[in-house]
């Protein structure tokens, strides 16, 4: 089958919430079963919309979607090998939160066909994990990891943060030596950001953060450090040993379709883009409702010409191997050396971007501020590339 998709499904529950938090999560266990009832109504829905499609990775996100029991696990699991055509050799990533998993859980869930997890460590700090109000401690986490390894787990990303409350740039060491000396196969590091209508952001002003020097210092040891232990940097925030990277990630920089479903779960399915509201009670009556009208889509809308321009130029960039200007004509016929050549030209002098040929990429420093760099290239010219996108103008 030529037609390949992703599928995310979105397990909004957490034993409690963290504070920095801003992901769409509920902590009401009473709610897990009819919710999977109502996942496995949804993706009935699809079965047959979908059947022209292979599925070749699932991720399974939350969340933590490892609070639900055993027995509902494997109830979604089923639901969604008998839903769509899974591939033989499909990725199957589930996120687990240390604390909620052990070795006879995750050799179960490992026959059952998941094949990745993915474990958030955050910090090798205690006192970092306590400051972030995790559930668990270092230890735990520790225990998790060899727990999932007993389990023959061979594919396994480790979650780390930096900037936390109380972090130094010695305790990030720490964290980072921690996360090398047990060798997953991939690393995702992240930064912290205050996210708005969250109780970090609600206590800002006593939050004893680091400042953006060390911040940077923190990303560019991480970068390092992982480097030097042979994982490869193929994007921002991501590195993995060679044939590790995370496909289901690369379907979304890389502009693939792909399906989410679950209250504030997106998907990019023929050409249109949308997400469901954050909103579970609403999401449960629709699926058992199905002859009643329940809006509960949030966003939908069409794909521009111009943002499909904007979407793959942001997407590309956040990959380690950048913008290829000769691929970027093929799909657009455009000339994006023209449109952006002379803007990006300061970047590249100041060593925030590098061109190699017909490839445009950040360097390290640009990858850290590469938010303000391409929200930034795409105010530059938004007109021009509105002129051309339409026919006005041609390059
Ligand atoms: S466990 Fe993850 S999803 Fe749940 S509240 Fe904490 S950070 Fe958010």
């Amino acid at each position: 089958m030529e037609n390949k998709l992703g599928l995310y499904i979105h397990i909004p529950f957490c034993s409690s919430k963290c504070a920095y938090c801003d992901f769409y999560s509920i902590t009401e266990p009473k709610k897990h079963q009819r919710y999977i009832d109502s996942l496995i109504l949804h993706m009935e829905d699809y079965s047959e919309t979908l059947d022209n499609y292979d599925i070749d990775s699932v991720f399974i996100g939350g969340g933590t979607p490892t609070v639900l029991s055993k027995k509902l696990m494997i109830t979604l699991l089923d639901g969604i090998f008998n839903n769509f055509n899974i591939t033989k050799d499909a990725e199957i990533t589930l996120e687990a939160n240390p604390a909620t998993i052990d070795t006879g859980i995750l050799k179960r869930y490992r026959s059952e066909g998941i094949n990745r997890l993915s474990i958030g460590m955050q910090s090798s700090c205690d006192n970092e994990l306590k400051a972030l109000t995790r559930i668990h401690t270092f230890d735990e986490f520790e225990e998790s990891f060899r727990a999932a390894r007993k389990a023959k787990f061979d594919n396994i990303n480790i979650d780390l943060m930096y900037g936390i409350p109380e972090q130094t740039t010695a305790s990030f060491k720490m964290s980072l030596d921690a996360v090398c000396d047990l060798q997953p196969e991939h690393v995702s590091v992240y930064g912290l950001k205050i996210e708005d209508n969250t109780p970090f952001a609600e206590k800002i002003e006593t939050l004893v953060l680091p400042d953006e020097d060390e911040e940077y210092a923190m990303y560019e040891m991480a970068v390092n450090t992982l480097t030097q232990q042979d994982y490869v940097q193929y994007e921002i925030s991501n590195f993995a040993r060679p044939g590790f990277e995370c496909r289901h990630n690369l379907k979304y920089w890389n502009c693939k379709e792909y399906l989410g479903l679950g209250p504030a779960a997106h998907s990019y399915l023929n050409d249109c883009r949308f997400s469901f509201r954050r909103d579970m009670d609403l999401y449960m009556e629709a699926m058992e409702k199905i002859d009643t009208e329940y809006d509960i889509l949030d966003e939908c809308y069409n794909i521009t010409p111009k943002e499909r321009v904007g979407e793959y130029i942001m997407l590309q960039l956040r990959l380690n191997q950048g913008l290829d200007t000769e691929r970027f004509r093929e799909l657009f016929n455009l000339n994006f050396e023209r449109i952006y050549g002379k803007y990006l030209k300061i970047y590249v002098e100041n060593d925030f971007m590098k061109k190699d040929k017909s490839t445009y990429s950040f360097t390290t420093k640009g990858r850290y501020v590469s938010n303000y760099i391409l929200s930034a290239m795409l105010d530059f010219d938004s007109n021009i590339i509105s002129n051309i996108v339409n026919g006005t103008d041609k390059s």
